[in-house]
């Protein structure tokens, strides 16, 4: 038995966005209108995007021993995600300086902060919590060493899912954990490291071949197409809807994703979860805002 569903590895940050009428050329100034602070980074929207849906869920994670870290540990345990797990200074807590005009078009600067100084030995230390979990899920807005680390730890039928995100080159033993591989279409391209062209279903039979146990491609509107290693590929169609704000979606599909495999679901029919939790977060503002509940997402 388990004490979690799933323990997500990742990153927290603190989104700072301002609106501008015109984002400043370099040495300029320009006036905003208020700031809005919003609890971000991929890990801890995964946590949060699970735990909503009702899933025991955990994060380890860094922040800073300061209002920004506290922010992002309110969020966690508002949602019910077990905060254990996250360790306190360091370093400041990573932040997303954003700027949007009005037509949408951002500029974004991250100071990766406490989520730089998670370790490949706080993920030893915290070995007890990492195979206490059902289901692993990283991304790779900490070290990779960290994350690799994080694979070594888990326990003997535990499952892990790997978002590569921001995508880069991925060693062979980290690649062969990954059961499944998620990707969007630019991860997926930087994955395979070629001008790759051609389609889903190609991007994710070169995608096996460089080891993972099965691949999802997550594919926006279109859904997600599934390959399960067998030789089995599944699209997966997203539910029709009027998309507000596409921030975060990832992040609820791969959790909703990671969780419903935990559960002993096929891959296909936990991505069929999976991009109606994705659906919902696209019809709300923000990232950890617009995640369902299991009740709301019943109810839709
Ligand atoms: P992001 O970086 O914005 O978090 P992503 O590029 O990692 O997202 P997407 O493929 O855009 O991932 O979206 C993930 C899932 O969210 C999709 O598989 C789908 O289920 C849902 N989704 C995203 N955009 C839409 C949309 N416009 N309409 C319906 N569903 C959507």
């Amino acid at each position: 038995m388990y004490d979690f569903d799933l323990l997500v590895v990742g990153s927290a940050n603190a989104d700072l966005v301002i609106g501008v009428e015109r984002r400043p050329a370099a040495g300029e100034t320009v006036l905003g209108g208020d700031l809005a602070v919003h609890p971000g980074g991929k890990g801890a929207n995964q946590a949060v995007a699970a735990a909503r849906l009702g899933a025991r869920t955990a994060l380890l994670a860094r922040v800073g021993d300061d209002a920004n870290g506290r922010l992002l540990l309110d969020s966690q345990r508002a949602s019910g995600v077990d905060t254990s797990g996250v360790l306190v200074g360091g370093a400041p807590t990573g932040v997303a300086l954003i700027t949007v005009d009005p037509s949408g078009d951002n500029s974004i600067v991250v100071s990766p902060g406490a989520n730089a100084r998670l370790t490949p030995e706080d993920a030893r230390a915290a070995g007890t919590l990492i195979a206490s979990a059902k289901v692993v899920s990283a991304q790779l807005e900490i070290p990779l060493e960290t994350v690799a680390e994080t694979v070594r730890m888990l326990a003997p039928d535990a499952r892990f899912v790997l978002n590569p995100s921001p995508p880069m080159p991925l060693p062979a033993e980290l690649l062969a954990a990954c059961d499944p591989l998620v990707v969007n279409e630019h991860e997926a391209r930087v994955v395979l490291g070629e001008a790759a062209g051609g389609t889903p279903e190609d991007w994710a039979r070169g995608l096996l071949a460089l080891g993972p146990r099965s691949v999802v491609i997550t594919l926006g509107a279109e859904g997600a197409l599934t390959a399960d290693g067998s030789g089995a590929y599944d699209h997966v169609p997203s539910p029709r809807v009027d998309a507000v704000d596409t921030t975060g979606a990832g992040d609820a599909f791969t959790a909703a994703l990671a969780w419903r495999l935990g559960l002993g679901e096929k891959l296909a029919e936990a991505a069929a979860f999976a991009v109606r939790v994705g659906a919902a977060a696209v019809t709300r503002a923000g990232a950890q805002e617009s995640y369902p509940t299991a009740e709301e997402l019943t109810a839709r």
